[in-house]
């Protein structure tokens, strides 16, 4: 990827002025993915833009007007509570919008392709709505979409393909580029195949799903095999932790793997390669 400063991208306005703008554009974004995450599982078309059908209060059917469409500070400002009925409204809508600003947040402050130039950006951002759908529906149906894999896969090689496009890389790489990348794939997605076998042989029972299996090898586009270490450290720790949180919270053994493969993916994603190949 390349190592563009910021600087060279936005040079008039201050860093934390481009960052704070992240963040609202982040919770924007969040808006959507609260749709989204709602409609994938449900089989709902996600793009049905109809002027008629405007966003209305599950409760009283008011439509909402601009007060209540600002993500995060509407629910905040009407203490979670429909401004016409005061019924109580969900409260999954600002903790995904949030969960989407951190995101994009996170994203483009720890990544140079997110700073490095305005495709750089926009595939970053789409990277940071993609993982927050694909947590927020894991969490709450307990499956990946094949969709949103492709789509981590897609916007992997978009960011592979990026330099070359712009010119900013030889084509004479490409070749290299392109081979490496399909090697680490292959490498993600065999990996938790075989983690899976040895898992069902011991214990009898399935450890990962197939949709996280795809998310691996769509991670795999976008991770080096130096990250693959750490990569497999937190996300094994953070199945662990979350395993023993869901139990308690809801009596079920089966519980979502997707959120700890994407915090694992999105540290992975933030940490130089000099920190990553540490773990080697
Ligand atoms: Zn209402």
């Amino acid at each position: 990827m390349p190592s563009v400063p910021i600087s060279s991208a936005w040079p008039i306005l201050p860093f934390w002025l481009v960052t704070s703008g992240v963040f609202v554009l982040g919770l924007f974004l969040g808006s959507f993915v609260s749709a989204l995450s709602w409609r994938m599982p449900r089989g709902y078309s996600i793009l049905s833009i109809d002027g008629s059908k405007r966003s209305v209060c599950p409760h009283c059917r008011t439509a909402l007007g601009v007060r209540d469409l600002v993500p995060l500070f509407s629910y905040l400002f009407s203490g979670g509570k429909c401004r016409h009925c005061h019924k109580k409204i969900s409260r999954r809508y600002p903790l995904i919008e949030l969960m989407t600003a951190v995101f994009c947040t996170v994203l483009f402050v720890f990544t140079p392709l997110a700073q490095a130039s305005i495709p750089g950006f926009l595939i970053m951002m789409m990277l940071a709505l993609t993982l927050s759908a694909i947590l927020a529906i894991d969490l709450e149906h307990k499956i990946i979409p094949n969709r949103l894999n492709i789509a981590v896969g897609v916007l992997g090689a978009a960011a592979l393909l990026l330099p070359y496009i712009t010119a900013a890389a030889s084509l004479e790489t490409l070749g290299k580029t392109l081979g490496t990348a399909a090697l680490t794939a292959a490498v993600y997605g065999i990996l938790p195949i075989v983690i899976r076998y040895v898992f069902f042989l011991v214990t009898k029972k399935d450890a990962l799903g197939f949709g996280d299996i795809k998310f691996f090898a769509a991670a795999g586009l976008w991770l080096s095999l130096s990250a693959l270490p750490l990569f497999l450290i937190i996300s094994g720790l953070g199945g662990i932790l979350l395993g023993l949180v869901w139990k308690k919270a809801t009596g079920e053994d089966a519980f979502p793997f997707g959120p700890a493969l994407i915090i694992a993916f999105t540290i992975c994603l933030c940490l130089p390669e000099k920190i990553l190949s540490a773990f080697l």
